[in-house]
This record gives C-alpha cells, structure tokens and sequence, in this order.
C-alpha cells in the first residue's frame, strides 16, 4: 500500500528488537515528516557506528581503533580481568566505581540448546591472556542466570587448567537471580564486586 521506499524502511524498523509493525510504522511516519537533516543525521550515526566501531583486539569490548579505552588506559590495573557476556555489561560495572582492572567480553554465554558452543565464545583469547604471569585474579562476572553459572563453570575448569594456582572469583550473591548484569542497579553491584569470593 505505501511507496516501496516506506515499505522497505518501515520493514527495516521492524527488525529492530522490542518493535513489532506498528511501531516501526509509527517511527517510519515519523521519519518522513521530520526535517532532511534530523533524519540523514540518524542515517548517518547508524553508517558511522557500523564503520568505526569494532572489537577491541585484546578484550573483545567495544572498540573505536584495535584496543578499546579501557586498555588503552595505562593506570587500569593489569592484574586483573573481569570476565562479562557482553560488551553492555561492562557499563554497570564501571559505574560502580569499585574496579579498575581489564576485561575481557565473551561474546555471550554457553547454551547447548541455542547452538552455543565454547568455540563460539572468546574463551580460547581469555585461556592465552590468562597464560601471562601479570596476571593475578580472574573475576567472573557472568550473569547470575542458567547459562551465565554454565559459563562460569567451563571457565573456571579452563582457567584451572591452564593456571592451576591463579585467584579466581565470582561476584557475591545479592544480585537477583535470573537477571542481567545489564539491569542491575550500581549499588547492588558494586557491592556484589567488592564482596566477591573464591570459585571452589
Ligand atoms: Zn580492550
């Protein structure tokens, strides 16, 4: 019924997660009317984000040029990495202003049933980080769900394997159960970090 233009751009929309059809219309609608320059601007950022952006060649953390910011920081402590699913969980955690080490992004969490492997995960990068001595501690931070404690697991064999006597820690309890680092608030997971505990 629309010109094939709106067609295209509302079904792109609509891809996006959280829009079903009415709401890409809606924000297709919206587009349209809205000034030439606001909506190349919006074109614009998806181009750029898509281009300058990867991931940090260390880390696997969002990254504008081969290491992301936080390793390219010299005064971030060395000894220790912070394992998390997803770029996105390492926002709440430096809000938390509770850590100052590295990271290391696994790309999501292990899931037989979804096809996810450990081969699909960055785990083999973080076995070779862990192999170099500055390292101290390993803090897995995966989320408090069924694939986030699965993940957790085959890490801690993995590391153990490589770095039999290396300090591995989990965040303490008080996050709630089933939910996403992501969503946690600063306060329960700062706490959470500065609570963490020996994996045993
Ligand atoms: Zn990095």
């Amino acid at each position: 019924l629309h010109p094939a233009p709106v067609d295209r751009l509302i079904n792109e929309l609509g891809k996006l997660p959280g829009i079903g059809r009415r709401t890409a219309q809606r924000l297709a609608f919206h587009i349209l009317r809205s000034d030439d320059a606001e909506a190349f601007a919006l074109a614009d950022a998806l181009r750029e984000v898509k281009e300058a952006i990867g991931l940090c060649e260390r880390c696997f953390n969002l990254a504008e040029g081969d290491l992301c910011r936080i390793c390219s920081t010299p005064s971030r402590q060395q000894s220790v990495i912070c394992v998390v699913e997803e770029p996105q969980d390492v926002i709440p955690i430096e809000r938390t202003g509770e850590y100052r080490g590295l990271y290391h992004v696994l790309g999501g969490a292990l899931s037989p049933i979804d096809g996810i492997d450990p081969e699909d995960l960055k785990i083999a990068e973080l076995v070779a980080r862990v192999g170099d001595e500055t390292v101290q501690e390993i803090v897995i931070a995966t989320n408090p769900t069924t694939t986030g404690e699965a993940t957790a697991h085959h890490i801690a064999e993995r590391v153990r394997a490589e770095r039999p006597g290396l300090s591995l820690t989990r965040l303490a309890s008080g996050l709630p159960v089933g939910a996403d680092l992501e969503h946690a608030d600063e306060v329960t997971l700062g706490r959470a970090f500065s609570g963490r505990r020996a994996v045993v």
